[in-house]
């Protein structure tokens, strides 16, 4: 089966975004794919988190990773900062990127200016350790949304460079992008995409909040001053019902034309009173499994030992070769 490696960053908890983006593939892939699913906790301290924040934000994207479907005897749950090959890995393809390379990364721009007063150097080379989480395990395809497109490439880049200087040590990475609600829009700057740590809460809904409080979210959606108010799918015009139209069609499977057909003459805000039913009725089976979860940490703590010990065997085979690779001395 071809190898599948993604995580989400324990940095707030995870959004809609998050799960359209992200965490419903990984759940699909389950089937035809050998899967890896990790916690990326040392990209979350690339932003000063509070650590007790950051250890319950790790317990429930844990809890919200189950819930959500993945299943730990089908794939390998587990802590980025559990498996050290990670990191060990990193410090090699720091060797093998270039400083312009990651000068031209949209998200370090976009992330170094949002925390200006902290732009440390695991932020410049966050997709550097990105790279060594999916060639660790020789990924074959990793399920991301539309704002990793950039890290994918490179972590490609970075493979080829590698192999074409020591052999094939790794397998290329294809990026496996869903064609619906691949880049879920904020709700309040409908221009850039829904962030789980915006600092304005507004601009996104999490996986564990309170129907009413998504209700009211999605009510207060950003739209425009259209008169008369026209459903339309229009990008560059109309941000805001084009990112309602985009989750609707996420949540529910119904292409956006027809849509757009079916809300044509309808207010904006009977869009939005649907769209938030819809979320909220995704959610509800995920929020009670979550919390059936997160209450048992016998099984929190069994699934975590189970995928580190699966990780890391894995890891380690990978980075002998590596080693092998740049002519270290093995340990004997
Ligand atoms: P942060 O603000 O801390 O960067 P985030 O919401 O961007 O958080 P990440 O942990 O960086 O989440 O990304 C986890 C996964 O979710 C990635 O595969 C990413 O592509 C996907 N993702 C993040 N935001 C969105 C979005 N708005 N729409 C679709 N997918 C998204
Ligand atoms: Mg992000």
């Amino acid at each position: 089966k071809p190898i599948v490696l993604s995580g989400a960053q324990p940095s707030g908890q995870l959004t809609i975004g998050n799960y359209l983006g992200a965490l419903r593939q990984w759940d699909r892939m389950q089937d035809d794919y050998d899967c890896l699913y990790c916690i990326v906790d040392l990209h979350a301290i690339t932003v000063r988190q509070e650590p007790a924040a950051l250890r319950n934000a790790s317990l429930d994207s844990l809890a919200l990773y189950l819930a959500c479907g993945i299943d730990p005897n089908r794939s390998s749950v587990f802590m980025q900062s559990h498996v050290p090959e990670h990191s060990q890995l990193n410090w090699i393809l720091n060797c093998y990127t270039q400083f312009g390379e990651l000068s031209r990364m949209t998200q370090f721009k976009d992330k170094s200016e949002r925390h200006n007063n902290n732009v440390n150097a695991g932020l410049f080379t966050y997709p550097v350790l990105m790279a060594a989480d999916i060639l660790v395990y020789n990924a074959n395809q990793v399920p991301v949304g539309h704002d990793q497109k950039q890290h994918l490439e490179l972590a490609r880049d970075i493979a080829s460079r590698f192999n074409a200087l020591h052999g094939e040590v790794f397998t290329v990475p294809e990026a496996y992008i869903p064609g619906v609600a691949a880049r879920v829009m904020s709700l309040q700057e409908p221009t850039k995409k829904m962030s789980k740590s915006d600092e304005n809460p507004w601009n996104f809904v999490g996986l564990l909040e309170d129907p009413k409080m998504i209700s009211k979210k999605f009510k207060k959606a950003m739209t425009d001053s259209e008169d008369p108010p026209r459903v339309a799918y229009d990008l560059e015009n109309k941000a805001g019902v084009a990112n309602l139209l985009s989750i609707l069609s996420g949540v529910t499977g119904q292409s956006i034309d027809s849509l757009v057909a079916e809300y044509e003459g309808k207010m904006y805000g009977h869009l939005k009173g649907d769209v938030a039913d819809a979320v909220i009725a995704l959610l509800e089976p995920v929020q009670a499994k979550f919390h059936e979860i997160r209450q048992d940490q016998t099984l929190m703590d069994q699934v975590l030992r189970q995928g580190a010990a699966q990780a890391r065997a894995r890891a380690a085979v990978t980075l002998e070769k590596v080693y092998e690779a740049v002519g270290f001395v093995l340990p004997t």
